[in-house]
């Protein structure tokens, strides 16, 4: 497995962050900037820098990570609720180092 990047906020929070959970090679922490009562991140510990490389995870690791988000999710008291990805920074993403947003606590309907 590829090593953390020194450059990578992320790979940082990965090895010191405040982790919410751990497992399997996932952590979850509290997004900084919270747009909903409950946001959070699933980072994976692997560096891969978006969504659009989720390909260099091997399929059983990547099938764990979804899993990972729904127990996350569901360990923090919801039942519905938004995950999301931005991809690019076209797609709103600010930090390249895979991730994903677990927002909840609010109606997430109203809008995309
Ligand atoms: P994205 O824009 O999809 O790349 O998401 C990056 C997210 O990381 C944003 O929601 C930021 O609020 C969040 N973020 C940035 N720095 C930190 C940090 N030190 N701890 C927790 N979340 C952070
Ligand atoms: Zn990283």
């Amino acid at each position: 497995m590829p090593g953390p990047r020194e450059d990578c906020l992320f790979c940082k929070l990965v090895r010191d962050g405040d982790h919410i959970r751990a497992a399997d090679g996932f952590v979850a922490i509290a997004d900084i900037n919270p747009q909903a009562p409950t946001h959070l991140l699933v980072l994976p510990e692997r560096h891969v820098d978006t969504f659009r490389d989720v390909a260099e995870f091997p399929p059983e690791e990547a099938a764990r990570m979804l899993a990972f988000v729904a127990a996350t999710a569901a360990e923090s008291g919801l039942t519905d609720y938004r995950v999301v990805v931005n991809v690019g920074p076209g797609g709103g993403q600010t930090v390249f180092h895979l991730h994903w947003h677990i927002l909840g606590g609010r109606p997430m309907g109203e809008e995309l």
